[in-house]
């Protein structure tokens, strides 16, 4: 990782420690700046600041029917969805030239929440949860494969560890885009992330190597946006306990003759304990990672599912 450029990723900018909340206060978050802070460069955005409204302002919430609220003033009604919207427009679209690889936003807020965000009918009564900030829904709108997610859902270590997965080969992919992408290059691509793939989804997994083989004769402009869509679909879906353990056993497969009766049963054991959750996944990873090392597996040694992020950010720890 040493010498890649860092990946840029879209946050809400209170997230960071900016004073930008309507009280003047932040909403510092300790792993994003200090953790994964160091493994990516934010791009900041406060909508409500971006869109002219001062430090401090009247909090805000969405009004009216939840597929297209307005945003008001809490106590004095005035209407911002107009200014909020021009806002939006000019701002995600330069934000699509900055070639991030996700978004963070901050939960429940009316301009950058991403889901569940109250919504309160017009003629007043009892808010629903079914609105979405009208920032965070444009971004959603022209950014629909990017991997985007609320502060709050992160502190689950499952949807933190998939999201994490997920800018990174978004990195991976906007890296093969930049190098001048040709067939061969994308079977490549596609062959170090065969088994992250398979974790995730191992309907996409099969349909994904035919959309591969096929590049050589088809339209390739084509084929990489199929290629795009799957991959991102593919790595949105979660990769659970079962599909880790046909995984990890697919790869103790590439060790046949090389493992003893005991080194064996040893590993399934670890496996099984890893899908019963009395072992964190990285148990039967870094064991299986010194078998790749000690006995020279080309072909697993480039696999992302064996390192698929930075080891500092721990993210495997889980059971
Ligand atoms: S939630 Fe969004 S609009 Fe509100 S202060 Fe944070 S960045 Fe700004």
């Amino acid at each position: 990782m040493e010498n890649q450029e860092k990946m840029k990723l879209g946050i809400s900018s209170c997230l960071l420690g900016h004073k930008v909340r309507y009280d003047g206060g932040h909403k510092y978050d300790n792993w994003l700046v200090e953790t994964l802070g160091e493994w990516v460069d934010y791009v900041p955005v406060c909508p409500e600041v971006g869109c002219g409204l001062p430090i401090p302002r009247e909090a805000m919430r969405l009004v009216g029917d939840p597929s297209a609220p307005k945003l008001l003033t809490q106590k004095t009604l005035i209407d911002h969805t107009e200014r909020m919207k021009s806002f939006c427009d000019t701002t995600v679209e330069s934000l699509k030239s900055k070639g991030l690889c996700g978004f963070v936003f901050k939960s429940k807020s009316p301009s950058s929440g991403m889901e569940r965000v109250k919504v309160y009918p017009e003629k007043g009564g009892a808010a629903s949860r079914n609105g979405v900030g009208i920032f965070a829904n444009a971004f959603l709108k022209v950014n629909p494969l990017l991997p985007c997610e609320e502060e709050g859902r992160l502190h689950d270590p499952m949807l933190r560890e998939n999201f994490i997965e997920r800018i990174f080969i978004m990195q991976r992919w906007q890296n093969l885009i930049a190098d001048k992408p040709t067939p061969g290059k994308l079977v490549e691509f596609h062959t170090r992330h065969k088994l992250l793939l398979m974790a995730h989804s191992p309907v996409h997994y099969k349909s994904m190597g035919k959309l591969v083989a096929e590049a050589a004769i088809k339209p390739f402009a084509d084929v990489l946006d199929s290629y795009f869509t799957e991959l991102m679909t593919a790595a949105k879906k979660t990769a659970t306990p079962s599909k880790h353990q046909n995984v990890l056993l697919h790869i103790l497969g590439y060790f046949k003759k090389e493992l003893s009766a005991f080194e064996k049963s040893e590993l399934i054991t670890l496996i099984d304990n890893y899908k019963a959750g009395l072992v964190p996944l990285i148990v039967p990873i870094t064991m299986l990672n010194h078998y790749v090392s000690k006995y020279g597996k080309a072909y697993l040694a480039e696999q992302h599912y064996l390192k698929p992020h930075p080891i500092e950010l721990k993210l495997r720890n889980h059971c």
